[in-house]
């Protein structure tokens, strides 16, 4: 059984509730994909039970049979187009599966009871033909509903119980094996059901983790573990993207270059450990000062880049000088004392021949090792 694309993971997705309600929507999609075709199926089998029991049966219950029929199988079309028709995140099974869940019933007491009613009282061939009619709708909802089995049990009773209860009643000894069959293939169809079930519910939530698990490795292979910044890989790979978008789109693009002044100097004096929340501290304060559409990245040690889309020079450079003072303003408490951060920063804006994002960051470094030679603590913006 081919299964659907995935619907999208909600946020809090790693969590095991989170990975259920995933799985209960995986199941509604299916259930809502697979049961499309057994709308007409019931019409359909309906019909065509009548047209051979025209002569048989209780003639004056095909009409009233099929419009009611008919009704109930516009109104679960219906359903159907109204549940496509909804925004992705609305498809949820709290929404869906109340309202599904009374189409569904419906529908299958309606066929039950005017296949029942249908059906001659004193004719065999008759019984056997609506019992042989259930029986194949009963099939045919195992796998229109095999995402749920409650459904399935639900539409398998209702379809084959009004004639099989009628028929155990019956005195001959025909009616009861023809009714003691129906029982055993209910049996049956219960055992399906179940493995079934379960075989499709293992198969839902090991896809859901699967893709967890993958989001979880491809996140931490593109993630600085320390800063929790985009790493060198996947700077660059954005930066490209970025450099493309930003010429396609005529937008300006601008890079800084950030490498904090004397950072050995702060290993050799207060441990490596203190390096590293400096670094934090640091790229915390990227986060907060970068707008979202900011691509920021540790490029490794404690050199950051960064890349303004739809930034001129003078906007970069103005970014660049907050981002020096709010690196500035940080004081961090270490042993008995405090320690205190400068950074360095370069700038440059792409000009119509800089060729692609690497020559870019390399104009922005040349400019960050100019601030550097010209005292550190700054930012310079000089080179194009
Ligand atoms: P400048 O002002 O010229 O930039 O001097 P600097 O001392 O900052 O530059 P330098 O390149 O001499 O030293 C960088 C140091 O950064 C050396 C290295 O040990 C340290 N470093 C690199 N990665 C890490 C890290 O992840 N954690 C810590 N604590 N230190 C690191
Ligand atoms: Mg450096
Ligand atoms: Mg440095």
């Amino acid at each position: 059984m081919p299964l659907s694309p995935l619907s999208p993971l909600s946020p809090e997705s790693p969590a095991s509730g989170s990975v259920a309600l995933q799985v209960r929507t995986d199941r509604l999609q299916l259930l809502f994909r697979q049961s499309f075709l057994a709308t007409f199926g019931s019409v359909g089998g309906a019909t065509v039970l009548s047209w051979l029991q025209h002569d048989l049966g209780n003639r004056a219950v095909i009409a009233p049979w099929l419009i009611v029929l008919c009704l109930a199988g516009m109104v679960r079309l219906s359903l159907f187009w109204a549940y496509h028709r909804s925004a992705p995140h609305n498809r949820t099974p709290a929404r869906w599966e109340g309202v599904y869940w009374v189409t569904l019933v419906v529908t299958s007491a309606i066929w039950g009871i005017g296949a029942f009613l249908l059906m001659s009282r004193d004719s065999l061939l008759s019984q056997v033909m609506t019992l042989f009619f259930a029986i194949g709708m009963a099939g045919s909802a195992i796998s229109a509903y095999s995402a749920y089995r409650s459904m399935t049990l639900a539409a398998v009773g209702l379809v084959l119980l009004p004639t099989t209860l009628w028929l155990l009643t019956e005195p001959g000894n025909e009616q009861r094996l023809l009714a003691v069959t129906t029982l055993a293939f209910s049996i049956f169809v219960m055992r399906a059901t179940r493995e079934l079930s379960d075989a499709l519910g293992s198969l839902l939530r090991l896809r859901r983790e699967l893709e967890i698990q993958h989001r979880i490795a491809s996140n931490a292979a593109r993630t600085d573990e320390l800063t929790g910044l985009n790493n060198l890989r996947a700077f660059k790979e954005q930066a490209d993207a970025m450099f493309a978008y930003a010429r396609r789109h005529g937008l300006t693009l601008c890079a800084l270059m950030l490498d904090i002044d004397h950072f050995k100097q702060i290993n050799d004096t207060h441990g490596h450990a203190a390096g590293d929340r400096v670094l934090h501290a640091v790229a915390t304060r990227l986060k907060a000062t970068l707008r979202e559409a900011d691509l920021c990245g540790r490029l490794g040690g404690e050199e950051f880049a960064v890349l303004l889309a739809g930034a001129e020079r003078h906007e970069a450079l103005a970014i660049a000088e907050k981002l020096r003072l709010a690196i500035q303003a940080i004081v961090l408490p270490i042993n008995d004392s405090t320690l205190n951060v400068t950074i360095s920063i370069g700038v440059t804006e792409a000009d119509a021949a800089c060729p692609d994002a690497t020559t870019l960051l390399t104009q922005a470094d040349a400019a960050m090792y100019h601030a550097k030679s010209s005292g550190r603590n700054q930012v310079y913006g000089g080179l194009a």
